[in-house]
């Protein structure tokens, strides 16, 4: 028997392989969340094209949330896709705020970080007519090569203030910020460096994307932030740059991050932001919980879930 958990691309095999896949008390801490019970959603773009059948559809194939990338969204568009979502019964869980290196909350520059504030709390108040929970926020624009400490340094200082900000303002129309980790040398690279970005603002929530992280696992990211994290992006890489495959064509371990997230008590929904067609999502999502389960199994009695720790709100 293995000692180590099921991992990388095998865990779509893992549910013919049976329960003993798992040393006994490997799992002790488990509890305090269950997969099983999380919404699923995916990534939508709003465009032109977009249209009340394209909610419709998702929902046929069994999407159940979505979070709306939110690039070029005006007032008509926000309300027509509120409308879409609830007319095919999808929840608008959360919207991806856009980026650009002249909409960069860590602009160094204290009079255009100032321009970038005001800029997207105008845009949380056209976001505001989503009704969506969360609202994810990359801390700086692309860093593609690691730049001078001092550089860093001052750059983590600007997007602090930035965030604090425009936490407050989400809180104004009843969403929760929530900081996505980023690749590369972009700021949030790091669960370290993500303590750093919330520190003093409680306020402030975090989006695991699994695409993101290269400096750690992913699973020790999801323990370190803990309770922080409010949202998740899913999708596979290759293990050099983020890649954006669906979940089983690349290296991630998703088994791992699973069973961390049901650790600290995640509540869903799990995000897809990937290639691939609902359906298959919805498809790999099924295989992933049953490997889960079949991990989690093997170790003490831990299903069901106890109760999560704030109350079961989701
Ligand atoms: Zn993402």
């Amino acid at each position: 028997m293995s000692e180590e958990r099921p991992s990388r691309r095998d865990f779509l095999k893992v549910a013919a392989m049976g329960a003993a896949v798992l040393p006994k008390g490997a799992l002790a801490s488990r509890g305090q969340s269950d997969c099983r019970t999380w919404k699923v959603g995916t990534s939508v773009g709003l465009s032109d094209t977009s249209s009340a059948e394209q909610f419709l559809a998702l929902k046929r194939a069994g999407i159940e949330a979505v979070e709306l990338v939110l690039k070029g969204v005006d007032r008509q568009r926000a309300r027509q896709a509120r409308e879409w979502a609830e007319a095919a019964g999808i929840e608008l869980w959360s919207g991806h705020v856009p980026y650009a290196t002249d909409l960069d909350p860590s602009n160094p520059s204290e009079e255009e970080r100032q321009e970038v504030v005001r800029q997207l709390r105008d845009l949380f108040d056209v976001y505001s007519l989503l009704g969506v929970k969360k609202l994810n926020i990359h801390a700086s624009s692309e860093i593609t090569r690691p730049i001078p400490i001092l550089e860093r340094r001052a750059r983590i200082a600007s997007a602090r203030k930035s965030l604090a900000t425009l936490a407050d303002k989400a809180d104004s129309i009843e969403a929760q910020l929530a900081v996505e980790c980023l690749p590369r040398a972009c700021l949030g690279n790091t669960s370290d460096e993500m303590l750093i970005l919330l520190e003093g603002v409680a306020s402030l929530g975090v989006t695991l994307d699994t695409n993101h992280i290269f400096q750690e696992k992913p699973e020790e990211f999801v323990r370190k932030l803990g309770s922080r994290i409010v949202n998740t992006h899913v999708a596979d890489h290759d293990g050099i740059d983020e890649r954006h495959w669906l979940p089983g064509n690349g290296v991630i371990d998703f088994v791992s991050i699973v069973l961390a997230l049901q650790d600290v008590g995640y509540l869903g929904p799990f995000m897809f932001e990937c290639a691939g067609a609902p359906g298959e999502k919805i498809a790999v999502w099924k295989q992933l919980k049953e490997s889960v389960t079949l991990a989690s199994a093997a170790g003490p009695a831990i299903w069901p879930a106890r109760p999560s720790r704030d109350g079961g709100e989701r």
